[in-house]
């Protein structure tokens, strides 16, 4: 997408955060000493490292910690042990299998030829109590202490739950700019008509999604796939059989440094993470 007119728009929240590994856990918020959780799951294309460009660094920090150098995929300490291994482990293992099947399986486009058809080959609850669990992950705990129904949904393994945001799918190509990590934001279209936002983007190759309260026109709306419905489906043979319609695209609604003006050149993360 064309990110220019983002440089209009204003950003309300700030972003920092605290890196601690004493925590309360974003899942049952139970306090204690929290584990590392890959972003994306382990084996999901997560494997390679990269250099990140991140728009808030720890006080004190050189100028080079404008970068950061992500081993082996972005990882945060913000899920105990017990949600980690137990509860989300079959939900990570579905978007595992998920992901695999992007790029693995024969490429069918639609008659139009610019978007692809996949069929799901996993449970599309389990998928969106992945999403759930790693947008509570990357999100301040507040956001979590907030969103009772979302942790409800992901505490409970057979539960649909119609969430308060949208979520909106896309094929995100392999290629050194490509990835997105912004946490749930606003953005005012004063001075940016079309360009008004409220959510966030998590983003990397081969799958990214953008969740959102709120979308302005301007983000190219028919090149994302909504999603929500995988929340709420409780059939489970048409939770096995989804077929969704994805296009390609290096960002869905951009970084909050590519709003700034920031040219893209590598991912983009848009906050302290607790980067180990
Ligand atoms: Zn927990």
């Amino acid at each position: 997408m064309d990110a220019e007119p983002l440089t209009n728009v204003m950003y309300l929240t700030s972003a920092y955060d605290a890196v601690t590994e004493e925590g309360q856990c974003h899942i049952c918020l139970r306090k204690g000493k929290m584990t590392q959780e890959h972003i994306p799951p382990k084996n999901a294309f997560n494997g390679s490292t990269a250099l990140w460009d991140r728009l808030v660094i720890p006080e004190r920090a050189s100028k080079s910690a404008h970068q950061v150098r992500l081993r082996g995929g972005f990882r945060v300490r913000t899920i105990c042990r017990n949600c980690n291994n137990e509860l989300c482990s079959p939900y990570a293992n579905a978007y595992v299998q998920f992901v695999r099947h992007l790029v693995e399986s024969p490429k069918l486009f639609d008659s139009s030829g610019s978007a692809r058809l996949i069929q799901i080959p996993c449970d599309t609850l389990l998928l969106a109590k992945q999403i759930a669990t790693m947008i509570l992950a990357i999100q301040q705990l507040s956001y979590a202490k907030h969103n009772a129904g979302l942790r409800e949904f992901v505490l409970n393994k057979e539960s649909t739950y119609q969430p308060s945001f949208r979520v909106y799918a896309f094929l995100v190509p392999e290629v050194p700019e490509a990835g997105t990590i912004t946490r749930f934001h606003g953005r005012v279209e004063t001075f940016a008509p079309g360009y008004g936002f409220f959510g966030g983007e998590m983003s990397w190759f081969p799958f990214g999604f953008v969740y959102a309260s709120q979308i302005g026109r301007k983000y190219d709306l028919k090149r994302f796939e909504d999603i929500t419905r995988w929340f709420t489906m409780a059939d489970t043979t048409d939770r096995n059989r989804d077929v969704v319609k994805l296009h390609c695209r290096v960002t869905g609604v951009d970084s909050i440094q590519g709003g700034l003006g920031k040219r893209r050149v590598r991912p983009q993360i848009d906050y302290i993470a607790s980067v180990t």
